[in-house]
């Protein structure tokens, strides 16, 4: 399939029937991402698509290297393969939920293309070469170093992945140094780093990235699908079951260590909000407190939606006293905010219980943190209620067996 001779000692691979194979392999590529489209792709696998696709049409046009359209499609084909490489950094950047702004993927490919349009394309196939090979070099380096730390997906096929890249983008610096060198002319540059070996490399990298590319991108999927699923569409905060289970896991490592507190929160008289000003007024209030809450907490707390306008808050490692303490802030800087239509946002009751040798698990602190909010909603609402010892007796006798 792959014509080869032997030129002066060297092993010459034909330039052509390997791009030939090297075209017809990312076209098959291309057809399979798009055969197998899910509904929802993930942005990984939306940048590898239009990396094969600058591949594709990049190689393309070297195959007419040596005709009269040379003059153009050399300067275009390295413009769009080393666009490719760069799409291959971006797509290996959304990994670890980064974003490659569209215009630093601009530069490089321009910037390689002129290189080659100005010095004498029409002639020489190695027209700007090295600054094409510098700048597919630090594409790859790039992509590989993202996938190297790619944090939400780690896994041995990133590692692999970028282990590939990175030996990649080693075989384009050899490239570009025996290039400056030896010239591209020389045995050792035709033999091993020639358009055809490096097209066989350029098959190696394509293979090993839509070979690994659904299990990736199944794994954004699925981790886009839990956050989802772990939170309150309206606030953005924990939704009960996804807190419940957090708070327990939590809770068993506090108790163990510097214990906890439990904050249950409800909206006074909230129904009238809603029925006075209507559903979206209501609405804005809930998300209001769910930012006061957010920003009156460690990140390693736990804020929740409990349920219609009731929250739920765990502090691993604080005491009564500074639980109570956050209670009262979050009133406050509730108060402070200002609501779309200029409305006071409504008060809010705080029931508040903390761990104790008593205390051994959250349903249990659940139980006094609700007893406690009752008193307060009973004491005349807007109030921080902590809880007493009738409150962890009430929940006591309340306990299942
Ligand atoms: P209390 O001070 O005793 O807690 O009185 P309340 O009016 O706050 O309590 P009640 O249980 O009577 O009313 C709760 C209201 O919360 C009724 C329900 O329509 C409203 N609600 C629950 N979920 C949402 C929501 O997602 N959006 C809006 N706008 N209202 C909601
Ligand atoms: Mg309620
Ligand atoms: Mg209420």
């Amino acid at each position: 399939m792959i014509a080869h001779s032997l030129q002066e000692g060297a092993i010459v691979l034909d330039p052509f029937s390997v791009r030939l194979v090297l075209g017809l392999v990312t076209l098959t590529l291309i057809v399979i991402s798009c055969v197998s489209s899910q509904r929802r792709r993930s942005p990984y696998a939306e940048w590898w698509r239009v990396a094969l696709c600058l591949f594709f049409v990049g190689n393309a046009a070297f195959l007419l290297n040596d005709t009269a359209s040379q003059l153009w499609a050399n300067p275009v084909g390295k413009a769009l393969v080393v666009a490719g490489t760069f799409c291959l950094w971006a797509g290996a950047r959304t990994l670890r939920n980064r974003r490659a702004s569209p215009w630093l993927l601009v530069p490089a490919p321009v910037l390689s293309g002129l290189a080659s349009a100005l010095d004498d394309p029409g002639t020489s196939v190695w027209s700007g070469g090295l600054v094409y090979l510098g700048l597919t070099t630090l594409g790859i380096a790039l992509a590989a170093t993202e996938l190297w730390f790619a944090k939400p997906v780690r896994s041995r096929i990133t590692r692999f992945l970028a282990l590939i890249a990175w030996l990649t983008a080693l075989y384009y610096l050899f490239r570009a140094i025996i290039f400056v060198v030896d010239g591209p002319n020389s045995d050792v540059f035709r033999t091993f780093f020639g358009y055809a070996p490096a097209a066989l490399m350029h098959l190696v990298l394509l293979v090993a990235v839509s070979s690994t590319m659904n299990t990736l991108s199944n794994k954004q999927l699925i981790k886009r699908l839990r956050e989802r699923a772990e939170r309150d569409h309206l606030t953005g905060l924990l939704n009960r079951g996804a807190f419940l289970d957090l708070a327990a896991r939590s809770l068993d490592r506090a108790s163990s260590d510097r214990g906890a507190a439990l904050i249950l929160a409800d909206l006074d008289n909230f129904k009238a909000v809603n029925d006075e000003h209507g559903h979206s007024a209501g609405d804005s209030a809930l998300r209001a407190f769910a930012e006061a809450c957010n920003s009156s907490v460690r990140s390693t707390d736990l804020v929740g939606r409990y349920g219609g306008e009731e929250f739920i808050l765990l502090l691993p490692g604080a005491t009564q006293q500074r639980a109570e303490a956050i209670a009262s802030e979050i009133s406050s800087r509730l108060s402070a905010m200002s609501s779309p239509d200029g409305l006071p946002f409504p008060t809010v009751s705080y029931g508040v219980t903390s761990t104790g040798p008593d205390v051994p698990d959250l349903a249990f602190m659940i139980n006094v943190a609700d007893a406690a909010l009752y008193s307060a909603k009973a004491q005349g609402r807007n109030r921080v209620v902590g809880a007493e010892p009738a409150e962890r007796e009430a929940a006591t006798e309340h306990r299942m067996p």
